[in-house]
């Protein structure tokens, strides 16, 4: 009785609707998957456990937080800050801290056990994120800290601003944003559909019904429409 009704708590919490706007964690990922959500394409529904991990990894950030805002060698500044707000893309990291002398975008991720243990640099979609607060912010240094969700260990990775890299994330953004507005479904990722995104895709079934190339979402949305029917 109770799994249940705690599984639907969550479920209900989740309504799939038509993505208005880029997230800070989408710079770099798949771009087919972002274009399916802005045009809420049939996907497979999240599971109530995954839902549950979202609200886990937020129960992390606070028990990290709470030993930086009590330290006297690191000053949290601000903490939940959204990005200054412009069109392309919306995001909030986690806080801005300063250690007396300089200022650090810091970004806090939470991982099993079993990838925390072979961790040994960041991982590129976080760089990828962190490079963009850091770009937003102005400030050219930030911290990844990862935490080990299932022993509580952490890690830390600093990451100095790169502008080729934050140059060619926008521009990619950027040319997505005129596929989406030109309702042009983007080509598959080269390592479909062994890349990790593939495996977690809510959008891999319909992802598998379109050519690998770019095509059109109108015709593709009708074909998937009548296999809905
Ligand atoms: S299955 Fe892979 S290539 Fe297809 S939309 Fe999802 S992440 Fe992208």
């Amino acid at each position: 009785m109770l799994k249940e009704l705690i599984d639907q708590f969550y479920l209900n919490r989740k309504k799939d609707k038509g993505q208005e706007h880029f997230y800070i964690s989408e710079a770099g990922k798949c771009p087919r998957q972002i274009f399916f959500k802005f045009k809420n394409a049939p996907r497979k529904e999240m599971e109530a456990n995954i839902l549950r991990l979202f609200d886990h990894g937020d129960h992390m950030h606070q028990l990290i937080m709470k030993p930086l805002l009590s330290t006297r060698e690191v000053r949290v500044v601000t903490a939940e800050v959204d990005i200054p707000p412009q069109e392309l893309v919306r995001g909030r990291a986690d806080a801005v801290i300063s250690d007396g002398k300089e200022l650090y975008v810091l970004d806090i991720k939470s991982m099993n056990s079993m990838v925390f243990k072979n961790l040994t640099e960041p991982k590129e979609e976080n760089i990828n994120q962190i490079q963009l607060y850091l770009h937003y912010f102005k400030i050219p240094k930030g911290i990844i800290l990862y935490v080990d969700k299932d022993k509580l260990d952490l890690k830390e990775f600093a990451v100095n601003y790169n502008k080729t890299l934050v140059e060619k994330i926008l521009k990619d953004l950027t040319c997505l944003k005129k596929q989406i507005d030109s309702n042009t479904i983007p080509s598959r990722i080269p390592d479909y559909p062994d890349n990790w995104q593939c495996r977690y895709c809510q959008f891999k079934e319909i992802c598998g019904m379109a050519d690998e190339k770019d095509l059109g979402w109108e015709d593709f949305k009708k074909k998937i429409e009548k296999l809905g029917n």
